[in-house]
């Protein structure tokens, strides 16, 4: 049988340079609350306090949530609102549109993303890849909109527990898309392995090494043993043009500021 074509793209440190936006967010949240420190200092002081929270929160991160996580330590009157102000655009990893246009035009593409839908959809839209704010789904009512995501394309699923649920997820979209071979790019390497674990033919992983991994012996095992036979690697978005074999060339463009 002749299978469809269909990418499923990670979001983060993928298509878009959030470890620059956790950067910035870290250096808004010392220069408010640690001015006495030197940036260095205070800098790892709020990274500290976004892990906490993080780990307190199920390992996602939800601004609203976090904002009375800080209310909580530094008093109600912290002026922290202009703290979270974020323009996604610019964070947009080079040649990321181009590269996500290109694979839409060609192939069914979704992007699966972790994490919590208001602060996804604004990163989606405000981005450009996902214009349509209907294209953007919920995990929480995925099969209410089950439609949608079959018939969609560029389609967006925001889902807060992709990295816990992941094996039982991918074989879900096996599932449910039965005539489609499935591209699976990630930048976190446990999720990588565990796509590979599910050692099904319609399903072929492409780690993109980048950004800070969770799992950092996962990366390490995986880059010391890379085997382009069974995993495909690539360190910029030019090598994923290449891997999917979009017709066309992608740019490689040098990273804004
Ligand atoms: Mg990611």
């Amino acid at each position: 049988m002749n299978r469809h074509p269909m990418i499923l793209f990670d979001l983060d440190d993928t298509l878009l340079n959030t470890n620059k936006i956790k950067q910035e967010l870290y250096q808004r949240l010392a220069r408010l609350f640690f001015p006495q420190n030197e940036l260095e200092t205070s800098t790892g002081k709020a990274r500290l306090l976004y892990k906490k929270f993080c780990e307190s929160n199920g390992g996602v991160y939800e601004p609203e949530k976090f904002r009375g996580f800080l209310k909580d330590i530094f008093g109600p009157n912290c002026k922290i609102e202009s703290v979270f102000e974020f323009n996604y655009q610019p964070y947009l990893l080079p040649s990321a549109k181009e590269l996500f246009t290109k694979a839409a035009e060609q192939n069914k593409v979704l992007i699966w993303t972790q994490g919590y839908l208001p602060d996804q959809q604004k990163k989606l839209t405000q981005t450009g890849l996902i214009t349509n704010p209907d294209s953007i789904l919920d995990s929480a009512s995925l099969e209410a909109n089950l439609d949608t995501l079959l018939a969609k394309s560029p389609v967006a699923l925001v889902d807060i527990e992709k990295s816990m649920k992941i094996k039982e997820r991918l074989l879900y979209f096996l599932n449910i898309f039965p005539r489609h071979k499935l591209t699976y790019i990630d930048n976190q390497a446990h999720l990588i392995k565990a796509a590979l674990e599910i050692n099904e033919h319609r399903l072929k992983p492409i780690w993109f090494k980048n950004g800070r991994q969770k799992n950092e012996e996962t990366a390490k095992h995986l880059w010391e043993n890379r085997n382009e036979a069974s995993l495909q690697i690539a360190v910029n978005l030019e090598q994923i043009g290449k891997h999917l074999s979009l017709e066309g060339r992608v740019s490689h463009e040098r990273e804004r500021g």
